[in-house]
């Protein structure tokens, strides 16, 4: 793309680094908001710069959060004996759009994926085992996608659960094919939650 401005050129880099974003729309973007006002583009960047300034994780779940300790983690109306375990903050807001599930969740982070360096230290795996040693939980569902790198890593945390008195169970892994939890439809996923199933171990 030839520019006829640095300015715009520096513009359209940065949007073009975004996920899913290609340089035509990041163009697209840079041209949309050079029509705004002053005041709506002061806006834009603010907020911007509040979101990153501000943003909390739960020091309980890891989940996004404003405060140090997220709604759900405080809510008195959750079931605080039941965690859900999940990759990131997407899947929390897809399980609680289902309105079926009213336990609590832990966010790990991402999926162990020795592929691109992402090992088990990587992710919120002891702030999960220390949870079952500080807090009553009968129940951990492990939420995870039907990839490869669910599959390694519900199994490390099996394994990691284990010496814990607590019921380890998996929702249907069938939901998605390979997909992942933010894009199957709330009904389907209300009713794999429903139905999940006692995880058993692999026999290798
Ligand atoms: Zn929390």
């Amino acid at each position: 793309m030839n520019f006829s401005s640095k300015l715009l050129e520096n513009a359209v880099s940065e949007f073009g680094r975004l996920p899913g974003v290609g340089q035509k729309t990041a163009l697209r973007l840079v041209l949309h908001l050079l029509k705004q006002s002053d005041a709506e583009v002061a806006r834009f960047t603010s907020t911007i710069n509040q979101l990153k300034e501000e943003i909390q994780y739960c020091h309980i779940c890891f989940n996004i959060s404003d405060y140090h300790e997220c709604e759900i983690c405080t809510s008195p109306k959750r079931d605080h004996s039941i965690i859900c375990v999940v990759e990131d903050t997407r899947d929390v807001m897809a399980i609680e759009n289902t309105n079926s599930y009213q336990g609590i969740y832990h966010v790990l982070g991402g999926l162990i994926s020795p592929m691109d360096g992402v090992g088990p230290s990587d992710l919120k795996i002891d702030g999960l085992v220390d949870r079952m040693r500080k807090q009553d939980v009968k129940e951990v569902i492990l939420a995870l996608s039907a990839t490869m790198e669910g599959d390694t890593t519900i199994f490390y945390l099996y394994r990691k659960l284990k010496e814990f008195n607590i019921q380890v169970t998996t929702i249907a892994r069938g939901i998605a094919f390979g997909g992942e939890l933010e894009y199957v439809d709330e009904l389907t996923l209300g009713r794999s939650i429903a139905t999940r199933t006692l995880y058993e171990r692999p026999t290798l």
